[in-house]
């Protein structure tokens, strides 16, 4: 999955709506200090699903929300949609594979309340996950290789560094339906003994 398009509403410096084109295949963001370069890696990450405020530099997760400045009063909600190329479509969801283009949005209120869309349509944050699983873009994943990322890659724990192979190699998206097929048979398990329990009161 290839990023096409970020586009920021509400975001963190990004009060206005500001579209950022990924058409090449090199980019480079450059600016002064403090004119927001990091928050656009913190609004891909954010839209990618990433739960911990202290990953996107934050102590809440409504310091994401523009907060105000002389000229402006702070904005109501944060908004971001992704657009990603769909470029293997045996790497998404089955019902993702006929679009020529996923576009992944988040937005946050003021009031708490937050959304994810995919192509518009409201989802689950994990709709969301799975969508990213084995594609090498997500929170936990290796597309964001930030300041000391890859020291930490060479000296971590062999299990560890593992999984991040297992994420390159396509296989964490297996290992997880495969988790929650077993935790679907535990239930069904236990159900079944609850009937087995039922069928012996009656007769
Ligand atoms: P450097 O080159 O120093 O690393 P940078 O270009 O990466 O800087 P960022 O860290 O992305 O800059 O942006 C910092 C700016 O974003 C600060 O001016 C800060 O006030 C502003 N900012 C962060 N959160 C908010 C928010 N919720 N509302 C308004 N502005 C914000």
């Amino acid at each position: 999955m290839k990023i096409k398009r970020l586009e920021l509403s509400g975001f963190k410096s990004f009060v206005d709506r500001t579209v950022v084109n990924f058409d090449h295949a090199i980019m480079g963001i450059v600016g002064p200090n403090g004119c927001g370069k990091s928050n656009i890696v913190d609004a891909i990450r954010w839209c990618m699903g990433e739960q911990s405020a202290k990953h996107l530099r934050g102590k809440s997760m409504e310091d994401v929300i523009f907060n105000g400045s002389e000229s402006r009063t702070p904005a109501d909600f944060a908004e971001v949609t992704l657009t990603f190329e769909n470029d293997d479509p045996t790497d998404v969801p089955i019902e993702y594979k006929d679009y020529a283009e996923i576009a992944v949005t988040r937005r946050l209120h003021r009031t708490g309340d937050s959304e994810y869309l995919i192509n518009k349509t409201p989802v689950r944050l994990k709709d969301i996950t799975d969508l990213f699983l084995g594609t090498g873009v997500g929170t936990k994943a290796y597309s964001i290789v930030e300041q000391g990322k890859i020291g930490l890659i060479v000296s971590a724990k062999p299990e560890d560094r593992r999984l991040l192979i297992e994420e390159a190699a396509g296989i964490t998206k297996f290992k997880s339906r495969k988790k929650q097929a077993e935790r679907k048979m535990e239930l069904t398990q236990q159900n079944l003994l609850r009937v087995g329990d039922i069928v012996a009161e009656i007769e």
